[in-house]
């Protein structure tokens, strides 16, 4: 955890000292090596919220994105069940940055539990989910050259498998490096956004710059995509099909709108 409470107050790890986790009020000690950030932990081997995966560098970075009041935010249920959400946003929309391998169930519970939640993955974590992705890319796949959507079979990419049936928006994080051999480069850093509840046969995504991504959510500014009409025209190819219509249900504000995002702006187009 990046934050324990002393007298009441959310405290970051300093050598030497002590707290309370906000979860079950145990104590915790400051863990202030030079490998890893500096975090609390238990006393004990346990971490009181299963939920909680040993915290990467991509963690923390990812959360330092965003104020240090809307990180590491417990939420209870009705029920009285404990967690700590990485980030929630000032509209209430958590968001969960997953390094670790996570169960179907566990990964159906968490969206079941936050229901107003979007995933980042890191991307690069097995070392293969990179480049079997950046490899099924290419003009081929492109549905939509404005905003840029590309549709992939999950056949090629187990992540794409994995993620592919996931209720909420989620975004994968390849890294800020691009690779000579990747299909496509971007002048920006990116994520790589796929749409709710894909079809299992063609998941559909949309590069968005990691800058807007947090904009999103900081400050309600629209996604930065990118437009590639004129290459395509440029080299004679047009998109393939366009994308499949958005699910039936609207109540979710979230995926209204990233529905809209990777929809409506082809839809004018073609
Ligand atoms: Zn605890």
């Amino acid at each position: 955890m990046k934050f324990a409470e002393i007298q009441g107050e959310r405290f970051e790890a300093q050598p030497g000292s002590s707290g309370y986790c906000p979860v079950c009020g145990d104590s915790v000690i400051a863990k202030c090596g030079e490998h890893k950030a500096w975090h609390w932990a238990h006393r004990g081997v346990r971490n009181c919220d299963p939920w909680w995966e040993p915290e990467t560098e991509w963690h923390r970075n990812w959360k330092n994105c965003f104020p240090a009041h809307w990180q590491e935010i417990i939420r209870k249920s009705e029920g009285g069940e404990k967690h700590i959400a990485d980030v929630m946003t000032e509209r209430g929309v958590v968001l969960e940055f997953q390094h670790s391998a996570l169960r179907r169930e566990e990964r159906d519970a968490r969206e079941a539990y936050y229901k107003n939640m979007v995933w980042v993955v890191d991307g690069i974590r097995r070392i293969r989910d990179r480049p079997h992705f950046f490899k099924s890319l290419g003009p081929g796949k492109i549905v939509a050259a404005n905003p840029m959507t590309v549709g992939l079979s999950a056949k090629g990419s187990a992540l794409v498998r994995d993620w592919g049936s996931s209720s909420v928006p989620v975004f994968f994080d390849f890294g800020d490096v691009a690779q000579p051999e990747d299909a496509m480069h971007f002048a920006k850093p990116i994520l790589w956004a796929l749409k709710p509840q894909s079809p299992p046969e063609l998941a559909i995504f949309t590069p968005i710059t990691k800058t807007s991504f947090c904009a999103f959510f900081a400050e309600g500014r629209p996604y930065e995509t990118f437009d590639i009409s004129a290459a395509l025209q440029r080299l004679g190819l047009a998109p393939a099909s366009p994308p499949p219509p958005p699910p039936p249900s609207n109540r979710d504000a979230l995926r209204e709108h990233f529905a809209r995002a990777l929809n409506a702006r082809a839809r004018r187009r073609f």
